[in-house]
């Protein structure tokens, strides 16, 4: 008895081999029938008997090729049709694009081994993919994913390659980036005029060999341009930094393998197994012994490292496996990585001796995604390259809404029926130039995934560049509305999580603007995805001269004291600007109250001598975290007070007095860092302890950048669980403001119309 099925699979399934999948398990069980992308996704007719329909489709659920995330399947019976063979069809273009695109992944091992092999015809080409790894969201321009709508056009596909993207049998069967060294891109070395030096490719690898000993490079991978040199090298490492006008903030290295990087380093089975993962994020490990230059990641125990991911940085280990290279984002401040080969030549010529770069356009920039392991769990610093388009499936939004996020690391996102797809990170909203790439992704992810806004939701900060871009929506009769920095935090977390019901949520971060206008960050929320009480903070204490102390952690310090009205003349004696910024201070002339504790930590920093002066956000806070870990042993700690005001509230003065009292008796730096650690951590879970009892709640969600402190994350998550707390951190975004626009997705969703 003859039967006729379709079947509609939806999620990511196109660019990953689902056609040929199928093509083979229907080949295999003597079905007839068709398989087809649509815009609504993967569309498979299948014909014959009852049983062999129904393991195919068995396998489907269950086995699914390795790129592929299925999110809905719809199965329905239908009259015989007569097929006769089955067919692979020509994609079609309709309405609803309601299709995923996935993100660029490291070259499989499949494709490793033919790239190695002397007698492949891909032998040392450095564009080797297959239909389960390589370049994906960064050379689309539009859906459906066919060649044409790549970065991909211009390359017309040689014989040989055009016969192995026509066979279903072939792991290069409807490969879009399918080429070879005869008709594919082509990679090129160039002095930093542009001019070519070498195009031969084994010949560019040993002379960028030879050349990376001595200079800097700039190079072109798959989400935009890297800077690479000798990490071991210090007079290299110490140009880029000059070059770079980046004197603190970590490089991160690349090394051959994992078996190496344990002769210098100490690594996890959860951070190998990261290292190794298809997505290749860069992940912070401890260094044990000191092998690269220390001017890769100055006063820091521990180094951002990655594994090759492309042919060409498998290459650089080529007869050379001794070799460690620092490859770090080509930008400049806190950008986004440069990606555009104009832009690169023009931007990057005064840091970079050399250019190694190819004729294909990257269409979609990523940045090197960044994760770090504490107690063996996860966490994002920068998710981008390898997770970035990949979709976040949230409780359904009857709008569909664009998040614009925050202004520093940024990502925006967008959201309809039940998922969210965050971009990836774009750094600093605060240049023209990062404030044109903002708007020009956007209107990219518009396009690619069909998405017309019709809630827009942006920060409450009223000067933020992300909520005047927002505003522009309002002349197209769009409705827009503003979200509480700290609740998006929060509710990012929640929708992560799936928690409906109230939380005590904790938002510990740098600034972001509060509803009675002044800077919050230490904050403990009773919130869910709608609405929030501001239920605890720590206490107030000027910001002189505004955010731009961040720059200062001296005048945070000298503010602190005070605050706590402490009368020590012994501080900060060396800067000449001491008594003005007192006046400032005093007199309350440009001195915004904030309760950040981002600003607390950096405020200790430079009581205790560790950072007056800064060049990066947050670098007092992780040289401060660095001291503290000298002393992990040390357990002795002191009692905050808490008192009940309008909402609970933590005494910050007197942290500082104890740090005052304790410098005072000569106490070590690294404990006095220690003890701070731990009298906040031990302050969050009092505090948490009286919420519990007010508002009766035994959840509590984790999140802002001060999360990042890995010592603060250990002892309040470990601290609250042993007090019987179900603890959430967010997993699948990162902590800072990278995550927030997840968050506003959810409140907006949810106060839409209310
Ligand atoms: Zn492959
Ligand atoms: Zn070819
Ligand atoms: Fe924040």
């Amino acid at each position: 008895m003859l039967h006729h099925y379709k079947i509609k699979v939806k999620g990511i399934v196109q660019g990953v081999g689902f056609r040929p999948f199928v093509y083979n398990i229907a080949s295999l069980h003597n079905l007839y029938g068709s398989v087809c992308n649509t815009t609504e996704g993967v569309i498979i007719h299948l014909e014959g008997p009852e049983s062999a329909i129904q393991n195919c489709i068995k396998i489907i659920q269950t086995n699914p090729p390795p790129l592929s995330q299925i999110t809905d399947i719809t199965i329905e019976q239908l009259p015989p049709d007569g097929y006769t063979q089955f067919s692979i069809l020509e994609s079609t273009a309709t309405r609803n694009k309601d299709v995923f695109i996935p993100p660029d992944v490291a070259i499989c091992n499949e494709c490793l081994a033919d790239f190695f092999d002397a007698h492949n015809r891909r032998y040392h080409y450095p564009f080797t993919t297959c239909t389960h790894c390589g370049p994906r969201f960064s050379i689309i321009e539009d859906i459906p994913y066919d060649r044409e709508n790549t970065a991909m056009k211009p390359f017309t596909m040689c014989w040989d390659c055009q016969s192995e993207y026509n066979n279903p049998a072939d792991r290069r069967f409807h490969t879009q980036p399918n080429a070879c060294a005869r008709c594919g891109p082509h990679i090129v070395l160039c002095d930093s005029s542009g001019n070519i030096l070498q195009s031969q490719f084994d010949a560019v690898i040993s002379q960028l060999q030879e050349l990376l000993t001595h200079h800097i490079v700039a190079i072109k991978s798959v989400g935009g341009y890297h800077l690479a040199c000798d990490a071991t090298n210090d007079f290299c490492v110490e140009l880029l930094r000059k070059r770079k006008k980046r004197p603190f903030k970590p490089f991160a290295i690349i090394v051959p393998s994992i078996e190496f990087l344990e002769t210098f380093c100490s690594v996890t089975p959860k951070e190998k197994e990261l290292l190794q993962s298809k997505e290749r994020p860069i992940v912070l490990v401890k260094l044990q012994k000191d092998i690269v230059s220390p001017h890769v990641a100055p006063g820091l125990s521990c180094i951002g490292v990655m594994l090759p991911c492309t042919p060409l940085q498998y290459m650089l280990f080529h007869n050379n496996s001794q070799s460690i290279y620092v490859m770090t984002s080509a930008n400049i401040s806190d950008e986004p990585i440069i990606y555009d080969d104009n832009d690169a030549f023009q931007r990057l010529h005064t840091i970079a001796d050399y250019f190694v770069t190819y004729n294909r356009q990257i269409l979609s920039h990523t940045d090197d995604s960044v994760m770090y392991v504490v107690d063996e769990t996860p966490y994002f610093v920068r998710r981008s390259r390898g997770f970035v388009p990949a979709p976040i499936f949230i409780t359904h939004t009857p709008v569909h809404i664009l998040a614009t996020g925050g202004d520093l690391k940024n990502s925006f996102a967008l959201a309809r029926n039940n998922f969210a797809i965050l971009s990836q990170y774009l750094g600093d909203l605060s240049t023209p130039w990062g404030n044109e790439l903002y708007q020009k992704t956007i209107a990219h992810f518009c396009k690619i995934f069909d998405f017309h806004p019709e809630l827009v939701v942006h920060d409450l900060h009223p000067n933020y560049f992300t909520t005047l871009y927002a505003q522009k929506y309002i002349d197209q009769g769009i409705k827009t509305f503003a979200v509480q920095h700290h609740h998006a935090h929060i509710a990012s977390v929640c929708q992560e999580h799936e928690l409906y019901d109230p939380v005590i949520g904790i938002a510990f971060d740098g600034t972001g603007y509060g509803t009675d206008h002044t800077l919050w960050g230490s904050e403990f929320l009773i919130a869910d995805t709608r609405q929030f009480t501001r239920a605890a903070h720590f206490d107030y204490f000027g910001l002189p001269g505004g955010e731009n102390a961040i720059k200062d952690p001296w005048k945070i310090g000298l503010s602190l004291l005070m605050a706590a009205n402490i009368d020590d003349d012994t501080f900060f004696t060396e800067n000449h600007e001491k008594e003005f910024v007192k006046e400032i201070i005093q007199k309350n002339i440009n001195c915004p109250k904030t309760c950040s504790i981002g600003r607390l930590f950096d405020g200790v920093a430079a009581l205790l001598g560790i950072a007056h002066h800064i060049s990066t956000e947050a670098e007092a806070a992780m040289l401060l975290e660095e001291k503290a870990a000298e002393a992990l042993t040390h357990t002795t700690s002191f009692a905050v007070p808490i008192t009940q005001g309008q909402s609970l509230v933590v005494h910050t003065a007197h942290i500082i007095h104890e740090i005052i009292n304790m410098i005072q008796m000569h106490i070590p730096i690294s404990t006095i860092a220690m003890r701070f650690h731990r009298a906040i951590a031990e302050a969050t879970i009092a505090t948490a302890c009286r919420l519990r009892e007010q508002y009766s709640l035994h959840r509590v969600v984790l999140s802002g950048g001060v999360f990042h402190n890995r010592i603060l994350l250990h002892l309040i998550t470990t601290g609250l669980q042993q007090k019987s707390f179900d603890v959430f951190a967010p997993q699948k975004l990162p902590c800072n403001d990278g995550g927030i626009a997840l968050g506003q997705i959810a409140i907006g969703r949810d106060m839409y119309g209310h």
